[in-house]
């Protein structure tokens, strides 16, 4: 029988880590909704599988397993989001939830501003936000965040709390936003950040400490681990202040037989009411430790060198016209939103689907607000009048090769 204190993150049998499972034959360009699951998460999973039992809720061997194996991957994701000694790492089911729980979490009275260029779910959680308005380039959402910051600052007093919240990279351009920049001036107003690296985090490190960001929000499925786990990491004043998420067993010290009479725990817990969702923890702890140990530079510099194959090719389409907030040259992962001029979008991704077994998607990518103003840039930059309503997204990841790009850009030569 293996030990209670058996490592839980498996350890490599040959293959590399960060592989990425699939089904041969069918191109996956939409990583950014879902990324595949990596080889090291699946493996995590089967290994904890026979140890399963209850977290925290048990004295035998399999729940004191599961429990430690809870907290460890507690830790470690902690440790990949460069958490301070003093953050707090709460499991959450995605990115949305734990936007959700911040915004139940934060201070009564606190004011939050965000742009328009958010996914909804930094868009809409907030109450009393301020919606600034999309910014040309990075340096000009840095001026517009001190010009608000400023502006709100004089209407309350300085101990006001105000949170910024902001995307890391956007989900419809990849278009990475500088969000070290965004948390000086928050700080410098006294205020706090909260960054959405839903889709930052599968391709750039995030480090809390070393960037001043107070809050960050993840996602498992987009971080090549299974559905169900999210993550949100920071500040735990104002979690350990805040009423509980979720109310529930394991989020109190003690029930009285009294109505009201509950004391609510403080940490994670505090949050985390239910019976957690241990197998969906391991996974992404294992993802995440296995991009803390791989060259996190050289995947990077992979993934740009497709992303550039992938933009370079559309650019060479004359029918195609790429989605862009800021200027052509602005770092981006990989993420590319665009349109198939005189085409409808929904019936461009059915048959790439379908003829071609392509896989990406097409809407307004759950940012109605900003992918619509990028359409109408795009019809006004392209001079063209045959634009659709709605977007194609392709997004590359780990698993993501030439061949797969080239796929997409051969189909649509074709298409034309
Ligand atoms: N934020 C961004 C930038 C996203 O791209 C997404 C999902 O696409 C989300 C938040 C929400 O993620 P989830 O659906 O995992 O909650």
């Amino acid at each position: 029988m293996g030990s209670v204190l058996a490592p839980v993150v498996p350890t490599p049998t040959g293959a590399d880590p960060l592989d990425v499972l699939g089904v041969p034959d069918l191109v996956n360009l939409d990583y950014a909704a879902t990324a595949p699951c990596a080889r090291v998460a699946a493996d995590a999973v089967a290994e904890l599988l026979p140890w399963y039992g209850s977290v925290h809720r048990g004295a035998g061997g399999l729940s004191q397993r599961s429990t430690l194996a809870y907290e460890r991957a507690r830790q470690t994701i902690g440790d990949f989001l460069g958490t301070r000694p003093d953050d707090e790492v709460i499991f959450t089911r995605n990115t949305t939830d734990a936007l959700n729980l911040l915004a139940r979490a934060v201070p009564a009275g606190t004011s939050v501003v965000t742009f328009g260029g958010e996914h909804h779910a930094n868009l809409l959680p907030w109450p009393n936000v301020v919606r600034l308005p999309v910014p040309a380039t990075p340096d000009a959402a840095v001026r517009a965040l001190g010009e608000a910051l400023g502006e709100l600052r004089r209407g309350s007093d300085r101990s006001a709390p105000i949170l910024v919240a902001v995307t890391g990279a956007s989900n419809v351009t990849g278009e990475c936003w500088p969000t070290e920049a965004l948390a000086t001036v928050a700080h410098r107003h006294g205020a706090r950040i909260a960054v959405d690296a839903a889709q930052l985090a599968p391709h750039l490190p995030v480090d809390l400490a070393a960037s001043g960001i107070d809050y960050v929000a993840i996602s498992g499925h987009k971080l090549y681990a299974p559905f169900g786990t999210g993550v949100l990491a920071g500040r735990a004043d104002w979690l350990d202040a805040a009423p509980p998420y979720l109310v529930g067993g394991g989020a109190t010290l003690g029930v009285g037989n009294a109505t009201h009479d509950v004391r609510w725990a403080t940490g994670p817990g505090r949050h985390e009411a239910g019976t957690p969702n241990l197998l969906g923890a391991v996974a992404l702890a294992a993802v995440c430790a296995a991009l803390d140990a791989a060259d996190r530079g050289e995947l990077y510099a992979r993934e740009q060198r497709l992303l550039a194959r992938l933009r370079d090719g559309l650019r060479a389409l004359p029918h195609v016209v790429e989605l862009r907030t800021f200027g052509a040259d602005a770092p981006r992962v990989g993420i590319v939103s665009f349109v198939v001029a005189g085409r409808d979008s929904a019936e461009v991704a059915t048959e790439l689907g379908r003829r071609y077994a392509i896989g990406l998607r097409d809407g307004l990518f759950c940012a109605h607000p900003l992918a619509r103003r990028l359409l109408t840039e795009a019809a006004d930059r392209s001079g063209r009048g045959d634009l659709p309503p709605t977007a194609l997204r392709a997004s590359i990841g780990l698993g993501s090769t030439p061949a797969h790009v080239d796929r997409l850009l051969d189909a649509l030569a074709e298409l034309r």
